[in-house]
């Protein structure tokens, strides 16, 4: 996901509209524990607040499909999360550390992450924001009876008469912490 900044790198004070779109696979989302319906947007814009420093805003989108964490059915959901990051010209960098000898070489600062050249990658910032908003579980319903830990009928479809209401829903917990 990058974006040519080339419009506004000599421009301090002026900013671009950004319109993104990626594979999740390229944006890192991989392995977040979902399964990604389509590709993942990012809409926003990127403004040169000058001394090198390129502020991007916006919101990311995606689609994604995970499990219940009672029955596994799956269950899709949409996800939509605040992006802001700074990222921070090289130039700029070597200038500062010039100025304060000594100092260590490091790819991210508290001044933002480092850029080169005409280019910034989004996709990790886009990664961070969507893998925040991602809920730790998911429910087909919130009143979902799971699957029964003795015989594993769905009991949202039958009662098959086995005690403990809420072991189900613990047993696949414990099951997927194990995993
Ligand atoms: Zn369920
Ligand atoms: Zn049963």
């Amino acid at each position: 996901m990058l974006v040519d900044i080339k419009p506004i790198a000599r421009a301090a004070g002026a900013s671009l509209p950004v319109d993104l779109s990626g594979t999740p696979e390229a944006v890192g989302l991989g392995d977040a524990g979902y399964r990604f319906l389509g590709p993942v947007t990012f809409a926003g814009t990127v403004s040169n607040t000058g001394d090198g420093l390129l502020v991007l805003t916006g919101t990311a989108a995606a689609s994604y499909e995970g499990d219940c964490g009672r029955c596994l059915r799956p269950v899709r959901g949409n996800l939509s999360a605040t992006v802001a990051e700074t990222y921070r010209s090289r130039h700029a960098v070597d200038a500062d550390r010039k100025a304060k000898a000594g100092t260590e070489e490091t790819d991210e600062d508290g001044m933002g992450v480092r850029f080169e050249g005409w280019t910034i990658d989004v996709a990790e910032a886009v990664r961070e924001a969507l893998a925040l908003g991602l809920p730790s579980r998911v429910l087909c319903r919130e009143d979902c009876k799971g699957i029964c830990p003795v015989c594993f009928a769905d009991r949202n479809e039958r009662d098959c008469g086995h005690e403990g209401n809420d072991a189900g829903e613990s047993a696949f917990e414990r099951l997927k912490e194990l995993l």
